[in-house]
Formats: structure tokens, sequence, C-alpha cells
């Protein structure tokens, strides 16, 4: 059964001179619980209507209308079932009526006893757009009418006892009885004076107690919403603070300032750390006037027990107070240092990114008293910790990347050199060698010798691009780990000679500096990889002849350097190298004169190779020079194959041309 009419509508027809009060729900429950008390209170047998929108609100009050069916046989319960609400006669009777019913949007309670009367008859105004700003329960609104008026309450009974009826029909008798007895007193103790039957203390004691409690939630609420507000506040300070600088001391230096001023701290530090460490040194520190600066200290962290309980627990740590609240196994040197400091209350927040630690934000109270760290306290400084652990993996994420660019910046020019060398290398014999030819097919009668010098001409620039092409090929498979190595005990003097012979075979003697060997005896076997060995003394023995005018002079010599390594030394009287140039020789297409201007042939690339292959065999390789004009020293190391020597050597000093 479902009746579309509302009880306050109808009782407003017939009271047409009461015009509708607003409550919100949570007075409404203060009036409600009030009048119930009042029953519970008195010593008559009231008639009771108490009407629940939902079986749920009614649940919470069961036991008592349960204690109040003790007072009077005259109590009536309605609710929309949601479970296992449903019409009955029990300790009292209960009304199911449709959720669609009316009275599913209404909240009704009238009471009717000898010497006090009163009534609520609401309707629940429907305001979906204030309920979702507000957003609480307890703002519902409500309009209707609440009064100790006994005629309003009789009139509000006599509405509701006929909706009863109409739901739980076999109540006829039950309820014309409540309404001889009930409504009927209403003509008997008319004119009367009912204000002095009324008892209103339990009445106004209960909706006493209620506004109290309704003040202290608010306050509560108001609290929560403050200290929402501070912590909110804080966290958008150090996002703008992020968001403004990938500086993450600059960062720092606001959390710090702003941590330590919220809170109201003597001292705020921030340090960065990882759990291994012993020590760290405070860094970023916020400090009250008058109390001393720990700044630039190595503050101990092996001995700090709060540390140590911050890695292992990964959780915040604090003590109330440092003169009572430490572990007992804290050693007195560290317990000395607090006191020198005067920390009294103390609390350390770790900074995690990931589960690793970054550092600590730590705030202090040195005033003569301890103070409470409060949860509100802790877990503000621990939002704040959070974004200070995203500033800093931002930061290192970004200098990362920085050193990424540099790396990539270093590559392109790499490769722009590699593009300018082979443009410029490869395109400088082509056109020589196409000129050449050129001429030789274009004119027939071209004299013998010239012929010849075109000819030579075109054979020595192809084979120049031969030597770049297979630079380039050497050094990449070389860079890119492609190379087998096979290293074997070698003798020295027999990889120079070949080397030497390289030279010979290149360069027109002629052309060719004075070279002499410089070998002691018994030197030892080397374990290297012949053809590399020699290609590396080759490349060496090339350079100092290019650099080295034909009057000046190249010595090869070794000698053992330790044990383990001997030593080889390419060294000549040539025009040396500029000393901040020495590192930079060995860089790939690094040619002095730029790779566009140079006179003397090469590609920039046979330091490169010799490196990576000395590299290779655990070795080293650099070079000397006093300067431009100064002659230059190549040096680069062996291993030496332990125990097992070499012949001696017949000729200790050997010269060639
Ligand atoms: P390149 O093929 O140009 O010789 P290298 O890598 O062998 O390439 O050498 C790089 C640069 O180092 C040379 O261009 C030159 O400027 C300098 N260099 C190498 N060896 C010597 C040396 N013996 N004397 C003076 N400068 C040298």
């Amino acid at each position: 059964m479902s009746i579309s009419t509302s009880v306050l509508a109808d009782l407003l027809k017939v009271l047409p001179d009461w015009r509708p009060q607003m409550y919100f729900k949570s007075s409404l429950i203060a009036l409600s619980h009030a009048m119930e008390d009042q029953v519970l209170a008195g010593s008559s047998a009231p008639l009771v209507i108490a009407t629940f929108q939902q079986e749920r609100f009614y649940r919470q009050e069961a036991h008592r209308y349960r204690r109040i069916a003790e007072k009077s046989d005259q109590v009536y319960v309605l609710a929309a079932p949601e479970t296992e609400f449903r019409n009955h006669s029990g300790d009292y009777e209960t009304v199911a009526f449709a959720p669609t019913d009316a009275l599913a949007q209404e909240w009704h309670l009238v009471v009717l006893g000898d010497s006090y009367a009163t009534c609520l008859i609401c309707r629940e105004k429907s305001s979906p757009g204030d309920e979702s700003t507000l957003g609480m329960d307890s703002n519902r609104r409500f309009e209707g009418i609440w009064t100790f008026e006994r005629q309003v309450a009789q009139e509000a009974a006599g509405i509701l006892l006929d909706r009863i009826l109409r739901y739980r029909p076999e109540l006829a008798r039950k309820l014309a009885q409540a309404k001889q007895t009930y409504l009927g007193a209403f003509v008997k103790s008319q004119g009367g004076d009912e204000s002095v039957e009324t008892n209103p203390d339990p009445f106004v004691g209960r909706l006493v107690t209620y506004l109290q409690v309704s003040q202290y939630k608010l306050m509560k609420a108001y609290r929560a919403i403050a200290a929402q507000e501070k912590r909110e506040r804080l966290i958008h300070l150090m996002t703008v603070a992020i968001r403004r600088s990938l500086n993450p001391e600059e960062i720092l230096e606001v959390a710090v300032e702003k941590v330590g001023q919220v809170l109201g701290a003597c001292r705020c530090l921030i340090y960065r750390c990882r759990a291994t460490d012993t020590t760290a040194t405070i860094a970023h520190e916020f400090l009250s006037p008058n109390v001393p600066s720990l700044q630039g200290i190595t503050w101990p962290l092996t001995e700090n027990p709060l540390f140590q309980t911050v890695i292992t627990t990964n959780e915040s740590a604090w003590v109330k107070d440092t003169h009572q609240d430490l572990p007992p196994t804290t050693s007195p040197e560290f317990r000395q240092l607090l006191t020198q400091w005067g920390i009294r209350s103390w609390l350390l927040v770790p900074v995690f990114y990931q589960e690793r630690l970054l550092g600590i934000v730590e705030l202090q109270h040195c005033g003569p008293r301890p103070e409470e760290w409060t949860s509100e306290e802790i877990g503000l400084v621990e939002a704040i910790a959070n974004q200070v652990g995203v500033a800093l993996i931002q930061a290192e994420a970004y200098a990362h990347l920085e050193d990424l660019n540099q790396q990539l910046a270093a590559l392109d020019r790499t490769r722009s050199n590699l593009v300018a060398i082979t443009g410029h290398e490869l395109r400088t014999p082509l056109s020589t060698i196409q000129v050449c030819l050129e001429s030789l097919s274009t004119e027939p009668d071209m004299p013998p010798e010239l012929r010849q010098v075109m000819l030579n001409t075109a054979l020595s620039d192809a084979e120049r691009m031969r030597k770049l092409i297979q630079d380039f090929l050497t050094l990449s498979k070389l860079e890119s780990g492609r190379v087998d190595w096979n290293p074997e005990p070698l003798a020295l003097p027999e990889c120079i000679d070949l080397g030497l012979s390289h030279i010979r075979a290149r360069h027109n003697p002629q052309d060719l500096p004075q070279i002499i060997t410089h070998l002691p005896e018994n030197l030892p076997l080397i374990e290297a990889d012949g053809e590399w060995l020699v290609e590396v003394l080759a490349k060496l023995l090339d350079n100092a002849c290019k650099f080295t005018p034909h009057k000046g002079k190249i010595t090869i010599s070794a000698h053992p350097r330790d044990k383990r390594m001997l030593q080889v030394t390419v060294a000549d009287t040539g025009r040396g190298i500029e000393p901040k140039r020495l590192e930079t020789v060995f860089d790939r297409f690094y040619q002095e004169e730029g790779a566009l201007q140079r006179t003397t042939g090469g590609t920039g690339l046979g330091l490169a190779i010799c490196r990576q292959i000395i590299q290779r065999w655990g070795g080293m390789i650099w070079a000397e020079s006093q300067g431009k004009d100064q002659g230059s020293s190549f040096h680069f190391t062996l291993p030496i194959i332990p125990s097992v020597e070499t012949p001696p050597l017949k000729n200790k000093k050997r010269t060639t041309r």
C-alpha cells in the first residue's frame, strides 16, 4: 500500500494559520531524542507515533522504542522497510509503508500524554544542489512544524492514526481506543494551563546536550579543516617552488623555511643522506630567534637512535622528551650532543623515493619543556617530505637529462666531424683522381713523363682514400667490440721491425728522419695480438715521421715499468704538441690543423685506434711534449709474460733510414 498525500500537507490544511519552519536533520534528531527522553522520564502512558523515512533510521533507535513501549501500549512505529521491517504487533505496533509512499519523505514524532503533548511533523526538502555542495548528511533540510501545543499534536495524531488504519485495518479497535483516550483529552483539558503540567527539564537538558555535542563536532570539523588547509597551503607552496625551479638546493631552502615557520619549530633541518651513511652534513636549516645554528656541521647518523629507527621501520620517528624517552642504548656522547644543542622534542621524517632514502626532514623543539608532536604535525611534515622526494628525483632526472644532452651534443659534433672529414677526405682525392684520369683519357698526346706523374698522383690519392676507409672500419670494429682477440707471447723487437717495414713501404726513404731503436737486453716477452701491436707501432711511427722534419730523429725505446708492464716509447724531435692538447690528440678525428686544413694527410683516427687496442690488453697510452717544436713522445704499456725472458739482443742499438 502506498499513499501519495503528505501528512504535513494534511495537517496544514486543518491548521491554515500555521507556517512551516526549516529544520536541519541534526536539529530534528536532537528534538526527537529530547521528546523520546521526555516520555522515558515521565510517569504517564502516552500515545507515541513515530515515522522513520527508512528502516535503517528506525533500527538506530529501536532500543529506545522498546523502552518507550514499557511505558505505554499505544506506541506506533512506521518505516519504509529495507530488510526485515514489516507490519507486526509486538512490544509496539510496527507499520511498513512502501518506499514510494509520501511518508518516505517525512519525519514525524507525536507524543500525547496526560500532562504534556509535543509534535514534530516535517517533510524533507529535496534540494540536490545543496546536498552536493554541503555534502553532509546532517545538513539535509526539512520543513514542518514542531510544537508543544496539544491541539496541533492531537490533529497530527488524528491524521496519523487514520493513516495507520489504512495500512493496518486489523488494528481498528486499538486505534479507535487511542483516539478516544488521547484525542478526546483535548476537549477535557481545553482552556487548562498546559505549560504548568509540562515538565520541560528533561527536554531542555537533552537538547542542550545535543547542542553541545554538535558544537563539539563542529569544532573538531573546523580544526580538521584548518589543519587540512594548512597542509594544502604548505604543499601548494612546495609545488610552486618545485615548478619554479629545478635547482634542488633552492627547493630544499623553501621547504625548510616553510615547514619550520608553519610548525613553529625551534629548528628545522633538511639534509641529504643514504641509509648506509654514517654522517650527514646539515645543508638547509630554519632557526627560531636565539637558537644556535647547526648549518654546515657533520651530524652523526650511525649513533643516532632516531635515524636508526627510521632506517629499520621506513617510517618517521620522534621523541617527546630527549631527557627521558631515548632508548637506553643511546651513547652518552650522543646524549651530550643533544644537550649541547638544546634538542628537547625531536622528530625525524624520512624523504623516500621508491623506498630509496634520499634525506631527512628534522624538527626540533629546544624549549625548557618538552612538546608533544601531534599526528597532524607529523602528517604535514610527511606530506612535505613526499614533495621534497619528488623534487629531488626530478632534479636528479633533469641532471641526467643534461648529461645525456651533453653526450648527444658530443655525438652530434662527432657525427658532423665525420661528415666533414669524409666529405673532405674522400672528395679531395676523388677529384684529383678524376682530374688525372680525365686528362689521361682526353689528351692522348701527353708526354710520357707527365702521363706517369698523373698516374702516380691518381694512385697515391686512391691509397689515401683506401686508408681513410680502412681506419673508419677498424675503429668502428674496435669500438663495437667486434674484434676477436687472441693475445700471445711476443718479442717486441720483431714487432718493431715489422712496424718499421710498414713505414718504409709507405714513405720515400729519403724523406724519412733518422730512426733509432734503443732496446735493452733481456727484454721480457709481452702478451698481445701481433698484428694489432704492429698496427699500433706503425701508426705511432707514421705520425712521428709525418710530424718530424727530414733532419730530425725518431727513437724507439722500451723498458719494464714494473713486473707486470713493459713501457714502449716512440719519441721524435718534430713539431711537438701543446701541453693542453696532449690528451685531446687521442680523440677521434682530432687534428691540430682541423679536418679541413690538413697538410700532412691522415685521418685523425690513428691515435684513437691505438688507444682502443692498448686498452684492450690492459695497458695505457699517453703523449708527452714540452710544446711546439719541442718534439713529442708517445708511450704505451703492454703486459709482460711472467718468468719467460727473451734471448739477449745482438744489436743493442740500431739505426735505420
Ligand atoms: P692523423 O691521422 O691525423 O695523424 P692521429 O690520430 O694519428 O691522426 O693523430 C691526431 C693528431 O695528433 C694529429 O693530427 C696531430 O695533430 C697530432 N699528433 C699525432 N702524433 C704526433 C706527433 N708525433 N707529433 C706532433 N703531433 C702529433
